[in-house]
């Protein structure tokens, strides 16, 4: 199946500036670099839909696409990304609030995504969001990106060994490459699912 459109409908720097609740919306979250804008412009089928980037964790803004595929329509939401490594104790907390602000009581948010670089380790920030999803009974699933860089049976084992240590079934977890576009598929209909 193809998607047929993607368009950006909103960007946020506060709450003030998110849409009105219409289409259901997926958020997706995840480090700086762990290859979001890459995995959107797939999701979206588009190139330049989401700006991949060289220099990460420069802008702290929320963007709201439109996508159809198929009958479907449905608002991906990108989140900024986070890593705290060289971002201020301020920077840090003014991210907090926006994407706070968003995730807790969005009317239209149906699920998150939270990518993750396949070749790292779970981090307590990751953990940490995972386990405020699930207390607010937002649904998750975990994108692993970058397969391309490990061979498949190693893929499969380091799905298995996140999805334990996410206390998360199996099928929440989910191989991709936005090079290959292994595993893209697969995560549109885990989101459709989530859509409802
Ligand atoms: P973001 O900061 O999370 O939006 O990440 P980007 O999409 O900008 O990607 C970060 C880096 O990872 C870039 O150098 C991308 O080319 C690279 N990257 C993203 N997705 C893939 C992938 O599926 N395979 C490989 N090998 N590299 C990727």
């Amino acid at each position: 199946m193809t998607t047929r459109a993607a368009e950006l409908v909103a960007t946020a720097a506060s709450a003030a500036d998110f849409p009105r609740a219409g289409l259901p919306e997926i958020a997706f979250l995840g480090r700086s670099n762990a290859g979001k804008s890459s995995l959107l412009n797939r999701l979206a089928g588009r190139r330049e839909l989401a700006r991949v980037s060289a220099t990460p964790g420069k802008t702290r803004l929320i963007h709201f696409y439109e996508v159809a595929r198929g009958a479907r329509r449905l608002l991906l939401v990108d989140l900024p990304g986070y890593g705290w490594a060289r971002v201020s104790k301020a920077e840090r907390a003014r991210w907090r609030k926006l994407v706070e602000g968003y995730l807790d009581g969005r009317a239209a948010l149906r699920g998150a995504v939270l990518l993750l670089d396949l070749r790292r380790d779970i981090s307590a920030d990751e953990r940490d969001l995972l386990a405020w999803l699930a207390e607010r009974g937002v649904p998750a699933l975990v994108a692993l990106t970058k397969c391309d860089k490990l061979a498949p049976m190693r893929r499969a084992e380091r799905a298995r060994a996140l999805a334990a240590a996410f206390e998360l079934a199996r099928e929440r977890v989910i191989a991709t490459s936005a090079q290959t576009k292994l595993g893209i598929d697969e995560l549109w209909k885990a989101i459709a699912a989530l859509a409802g």
